[in-house]
């Protein structure tokens, strides 16, 4: 935690050193503040002679003397106010200022980080958890380095120099007044563990509760298609309550901090009070004495309290840096060897040797699954919901790393290329196009931001794409909405289609890229997908053999094996799995 905040401030060393001199500032004029007083109560008032350095500061001692100096004293109060107002409005306003850009950092490396996870880290954790960190964890921080640490830097500048203060006034005073310490510090000590506990469970609903938020709102479709409002209001309001639950649990531990710290602060109150007393009775010190020690001892308690109560945000800040760093240093970033190459344009000649793999480790999902695929051949993946097409077709990219075998594009195992440029040769079709908020044109571009119009033109054509684009109010401008939702089905396809036109890569994978659509948009869309397969090397998952029945190999997935191979006639003739689809489909 340390080397993180660390590596947060170190940008910032600039303004954490304007910080600390304008707090020492303000800290030197708050002792200087009451000395105007007492010199004009000591000086002019009184018949004390002004010390010679006073003397020395205000010039033509003489008869005018002491107006001279209760004029000074005047103009001395006003400075030091404005010093000290200038030291507080630097202090507070670049704190601020570094509590925001630190926080600004976080976001933009939690997300930096996140973009470099394999899709593994997205199976293993909730969106909305996530969003949840990225917003409140990071808030907890800023607003504890905005306002607290300043609050931490004075009152630690406080209790020091009221010790020496103290200690020069009375010494024996002010042990009885230090004892109450340790104690106080071992109490802190064990209610921060109970604090950052409860704080723990406090974040951990949190992340449910937005999790809980942002499916119900993402699948509001489905909720009012089904008619679950009441189902999904009622997750949320447990979700809601549990979280009310464990922010009560977590205050009923830190209320106790104040009144504790209060109570220490009577006893030694009462124990400076028995024992001064006891000594002026026994003339060893005198009444003026112990009123001044006892002022003093209120204003060192003060910080004292304040310390003791901001354990509670400590502990908070604490759990948020936890949180963080559990996204930071996972494990998930996708390896890439020093030794990766470049990948030069790819044939398209792709190898599965034994290859085995399992979302979680000990539940297998694909089994020694082997084939190769030409460059420039069609394949299809067929077999049963769930028995592992999308997961075959996600090891290519590496969106997920195999656990066992290999994989080789060219002849040279995927890991041994550079991962952005092995990306970039690999478009995809997937069974349901996500488009981002912003205009046609931005979300075809999605594919190669740096294509031109006509590139964008050309594509849309090539897909099918075009025409309805064309009858848009506003054409190439038209805008779409979040998920795509004011484009049907089949438009989100062919949008999705010019988006892989653009990209043009070598090796092309469709994953069930007419699943969803009616007979009518299906066509549409294959129109546009068979001039996209045209000199490609294809993968294609298909949930209608018609899609497939021109494929140059036939790959017959079931429960994570290749159960069989061949072309549409072999397996037809063979009289398997696939004789079986087949017969189902054409009944
Ligand atoms: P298909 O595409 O053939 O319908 P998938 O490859 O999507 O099948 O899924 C294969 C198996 O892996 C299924 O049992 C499914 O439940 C599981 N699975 C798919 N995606 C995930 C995931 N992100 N996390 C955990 N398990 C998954
Ligand atoms: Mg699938």
């Amino acid at each position: 935690m340390t080397r993180l905040i660390g590596e947060l401030l170190r940008p910032y060393r600039g303004r954490l050193s304007i910080i600390l001199a304008a707090m020492l500032v303000q800290t030197i004029m708050g002792l200087v503040a009451p000395w105007p007083l007492k010199i004009i109560i000591d000086d002019v008032v009184g018949d004390h002679p002004a010390p010679a350095w006073v003397a020395w500061m205000v010039p033509m001692m003489g008869a005018d003397t002491k107006i001279h100096l209760a004029v000074a004293a005047g103009i001395a109060t006003v400075a030091i106010a404005v010093i000290t107002g200038i030291a507080f409005y630097v202090a507070n306003y670049v704190t601020e200022s570094m509590g925001q850009w630190v926080a600004n950092d976080l976001r933009v490396r939690i997300f930096h980080r996140l973009q470099l996870f394999s899709l593994g880290f997205f199976d293993h954790n909730r969106v909305g958890a996530v969003l949840s960190t990225i917003m409140t964890d990071v808030q907890t921080i800023q607003s504890f380095a905005s306002v607290s640490t300043l609050n931490l830097i004075t009152d630690t500048f406080t209790i020091f120099g009221m010790v020496i203060v103290m200690f020069v006034l009375r010494w024996d005073f002010a042990l009885i007044a230090l004892t109450v310490l340790p104690f106080l510090a071992v109490f802190v000590f064990r209610v921060n563990g109970l604090i950052k506990k409860a704080t723990r469970e406090v974040r951990q609903r949190q992340a449910d509760l937005t999790a809980t938020l942002q499916q119900g709102l993402e699948g509001i479709e489905v909720v009012q298609a089904f008619d679950r409002q009441d189902y999904e209001e009622q997750r949320l309001v447990s979700a809601s309550n549990e979280t009310v639950t464990a922010w009560l649990k977590a205050r009923r531990v830190s209320s106790l901090l104040s009144p504790v710290v209060g109570l220490a602060v009577a006893v030694c109150t009462g124990l400076v009070l028995w024992r001064g007393s006891v000594l002026v009775l026994d003339g060893v010190t005198t009444v003026g004495t112990l009123t001044v020690f006892l002022a003093y001892l209120a204003k060192f308690f003060q910080p004292v309290r304040d310390v003791a109560v901001m354990t509670n945000s400590i502990a908070q800040v604490s759990v948020g840096f936890e949180r963080i760093r559990s996204i930071l240093e996972a494990d998930y970033v996708v390896p890439e060897r020093p030794s990766a190459i470049e990948p030069p344009p790819f044939r398209g000649d792709i190898e599965f040797v034994h290859v085995a793999f399992g979302y979680d480790p000990n539940v297998p999902v694909l089994r020694d699954i082997s084939f190769r695929i030409r460059p420039g051949q069609l394949v299809g993946v067929v077999g049963p919901t769930g028995s592992g097409k999308s997961t075959v077709v996600s090891l290519v990219p590496r969106f997920r790393d195999t656990d066992a075998g290999t994989i080789r594009i060219d002849g040279v195992d995927i890991c041994e290329y550079q991962l952005h440029p092995l990306r970039r040769q690999i478009g995809f079709v997937l069974q349901d196009t996500v488009l981002f908020r912003g205009s046609v044109r931005e979300n075809i571009a999605f594919g190669r931001p740096d294509a031109t119009e006509d590139e964008i033109v050309e594509a849309a054509r090539l897909a099918n794409a075009d025409e309805f684009i064309m009858r848009m109010p506003d054409g190439y401008d038209s805008p779409v909405g979040e998920r795509g939702h004011s484009l049907s089905g089949g438009q989100r396809q062919r949008i999705g289609i010019a988006r892989a036109f653009i990209r043009d890569s070598p090796i092309l994978i469709l994953d069930e890229p007419t699943a969803a659509l009616d007979a009518e948009s299906e066509e549409s869309v294959m129109t546009g997908l068979r001039r996209l397969m045209e000199g490609r090397t294809v993968i294609v998952i298909a949930h209608r053999l018609s899609t497939i029945r021109d494929a140059d190999h036939i790959l017959v997935v079931k429960d994570g094996v290749i159960a069989e191979a061949g072309s549409h006639d072999e397996l037809l003739a063979r009289g398997g799995i696939y004789a079986d689809l087949h017969r189902i489909q054409y009944r």
